[in-house]
């Protein structure tokens, strides 16, 4: 039975050497995608092999960031599996005895050459603009005799891959045409370091035979290392996996590489390349899955947003596209105002407690009880393109004094003795009304008309007075957040900032 007989197996294999990045994600997704469209296992791998890179707090961040995109893995840490185990720092015993078996077998052998000996070899070769780069196989031609001497003397060695010398390698990827590869270009890399530990190339390619993967799909970057890979296979005698090499995300203006950060100019916003940092702005997970489905995949050519459900039905790898294409930044925040928007009141107000928290350095705990909060939603809904913008427009409803410019009182056409007359008997018919939305807005209607006021100068004092603000959400809105005391009192403070400054 070949593996393209076998339930589809598929995994991403990230390194704890940094934060969960948007590429590795939208890698994640696809696989995700195209496990749960066909019935098959998605894995967590974690290559943690490079123990220089290793980030505390990236593993924690990985996990954090596929729980948040809802991106449910089948086996691998914390879950578990019959082929773990999931971390290739604890399958060492693997690596090392399969090292051996390919020494044993003349595919692989130990290298003793000394890092000045390297450094030398590259210097010269760059010197002489030699046109190969690399190892220049000295060990792999060592006597028998010439081995155990080296090894007798406690000589550090790693263990090199025998690339075959001439011949091309050929391959072939799912979604794009790959020309044969010249063997000879590839100088004989490193399976097992010094320190024991393997490369990625050598605990890649044992991990994806012993954890049955079927397909790899991955960033195009790993691209160049697949004809090493399939040498691999080959001298272990393996079959080799399907290949998707996925297209790479470029940054908003089509111009760099989306994983080098740079800010381009005056104005410019930094540019989130971590799955951390655009939850942390206020994006939804709805919406990033949507968006990132969208990056290089189409549901239909009808509509960017669709369901989970309805792209588990359709995804299929052949339908990848494997051009490269830009972050559309603006179509994110579009998709998430439409994802905020979709929310029950409820469910909004849920999700925007941690912001609110976190802008006004006050427990949640003690945010929710708060008799405004559950106006607040419905205050902000329509404004919104992130969670972390409500803060500004609906701070009013839980600071305790507000401060604003008493000047912002007094609209155009009035002066400082007409708002307040204005604002007097706006308090006093406040008082008196039954305190519903509904009531609200033709009372005062009515009253700016019996003082020969516009409706807009009435409302535009109120909502000074009420929000410290001139752009506010809708005021009525607004007063039922507060309540008809605060409301009452409010009013009362701007009366006196307005005395104050009739007095001066
Ligand atoms: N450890 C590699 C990474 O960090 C895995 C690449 C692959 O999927 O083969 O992306």
């Amino acid at each position: 039975m070949t593996l393209s007989d076998q339930p589809v197996r598929v995994r991403i294999a990230p390194s704890p050497t940094g934060y969960f990045h948007l590429g590795s994600a939208r890698t994640a997704l696809f696989n995700w995608l195209y496990a749960r469209h066909t019935g098959g296992k998605f894995i967590l791998r974690i290559e943690d092999t490079d123990r220089s890179r290793f980030v505390p707090g990236s593993l924690q961040d990985i996990m954090d960031s596929l729980a948040w995109l809802g991106l449910d893995y089948d086996e691998g840490p914390g879950v578990g599996g019959a082929y773990g185990p999931y971390f290739q720092s604890e399958r060492l015993p693997l690596y090392h005895e399969w090292a051996e078996r390919l020494i044993e077998a003349g595919h692989a052998y130990r290298c003793y050459c000394t890092a000045e000996r390297l450094d030398a070899l590259r210097a010269e070769q760059r010197a002489n603009k030699s046109h190969v780069i690399g190892y220049d196989r000295h060990c792999r031609t060592l006597t028998r005799a010439e081995r155990a001497e080296l090894a007798a003397s406690g000589a550090t060695s790693v263990v090199r891959f025998a690339m075959p010398m001439e011949g091309e390698t050929h391959f072939t990827d799912l979604l794009r045409k790959i020309k044969p590869f010249d063997n000879n270009q590839y100088r004989d890399p490193v399976l097992l370091k010094s320190d024991g530990f393997p490369t990625y190339h050598f605990a890649n390619v044992l991990d994806d035979h012993f954890m049955a993967i079927t397909h790899i799909l991955r960033g195009d970057e790993w691209l160049s290392s697949v004809p090493l890979h399939v040498n691999l296979y080959a001298a272990l005698g393996w079959e080799v996996p399907a290949f998707a090499h996925l297209p790479l995300i470029l940054d908003p203006s089509g111009e760099g590489k989306l994983s080098k950060r740079k800010k381009k100019g005056e104005g410019d916003e930094e540019l989130l390349t971590h799955i951390r940092e655009y939850r942390e702005a206020g994006y939804l997970p709805e919406a990033m899955f949507n968006f990132l489905a969208n990056m290089g995949w189409a549901y239909s050519p009808d509509t960017d947003l669709f369901t989970r459900a309805q792209a588990i039905a359709r995804f299929d790898i052949a339908d990848i596209n494997p051009a490269a294409g830009a972050l559309p930044l603006s179509k994110l925040q579009w998709m998430n105002g439409h994802y905020i928007r979709e929310l029950s009141p409820e469910e909004l107000t849920d999700r925007l407690l941690p912001f609110l928290s976190r802008a006004s350095g006050r427990p949640e705990a003690e945010l929710a009880r708060h008799p405004g909060l559950p106006y607040v939603a419905p205050l902000v809904a329509e404004r919104l393109k992130t969670l972390d913008e409500a803060w500004p427009w609906v701070d009013f409803v839980f600071q305790d004094h507000i401060v604003y410019d008493p000047a912002l009182l007094i609209p155009k056409g009035l002066d400082a003795a007409g708002a307040l007359a204005a604002l007097q008997a706006s308090r006093r018919l406040l008082a008196e009304l039954p305190f519903a939305e509904a009531e609200l807005d033709p009372a005062l209607r009515g009253l700016a008309d019996r003082l020969g006021l516009k409706p807009g100068q009435v409302f535009g004092i109120l909502r000074v007075a009420t929000t410290g603000k001139n752009v506010a959400p809708p005021l009525f809105g607004s007063f039922m957040a507060l309540g008809q005391a605060r409301v009452l009192a409010r009013c009362a403070e701007a009366e006196k900032l307005l005395e104050t400054r009739m007095a001066i």
